[in-house]
């Protein structure tokens, strides 16, 4: 067995020459190509554009979001804190999904990530 590293999206193990590194993150292959078509989505404008969109509408807190949203964002409030695995496990959900639900609330600054040791978290905003 060669050494493998351990893709920090998805957790999957990834030979050691078939990794790539994405914002200081080692991503296998596949969350690589998804973290890229991803970047736009987390440019400051669009978070601001997002947020005077519910302004204007009177959203606030979790309104405007799905169940699955609230359900999300009302367990990592239980908690006070959550890992993706975490998450995908409980909602069954693929890492790409949960990134995508994830990326909707860090624009509706109602989650971000948060680092403590080798862990990413996602907590409340
Ligand atoms: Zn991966």
């Amino acid at each position: 067995m060669s050494n493998c590293i351990r893709c920090q999206s998805c957790g999957r193990e990834v030979p050691e020459d078939e990794f790539f590194i994405s914002a200081g993150q080692t991503l296998c292959e596949d969350c690589y190509i998804d973290a890229s078509s991803r970047i736009r989505v987390c440019d400051p404008w669009g978070e601001r554009s997002k947020l005077v969109f519910r302004e204007s509408h009177g959203l606030t807190g979790t309104d405007g979001l799905t169940d699955l949203q609230k359900e999300i964002y009302e367990y990592i409030k239980s908690k006070g804190k959550a890992t993706r695995m975490e998450l995908a496990e409980k909602f069954m959900l693929s890492s790409v999904d949960l990134e995508n639900q994830f990326a909707i609330m860090r624009h509706c600054q109602l989650l971000k990530g948060k680092k403590e040791g080798d862990e990413v978290y996602l907590v409340p905003w």
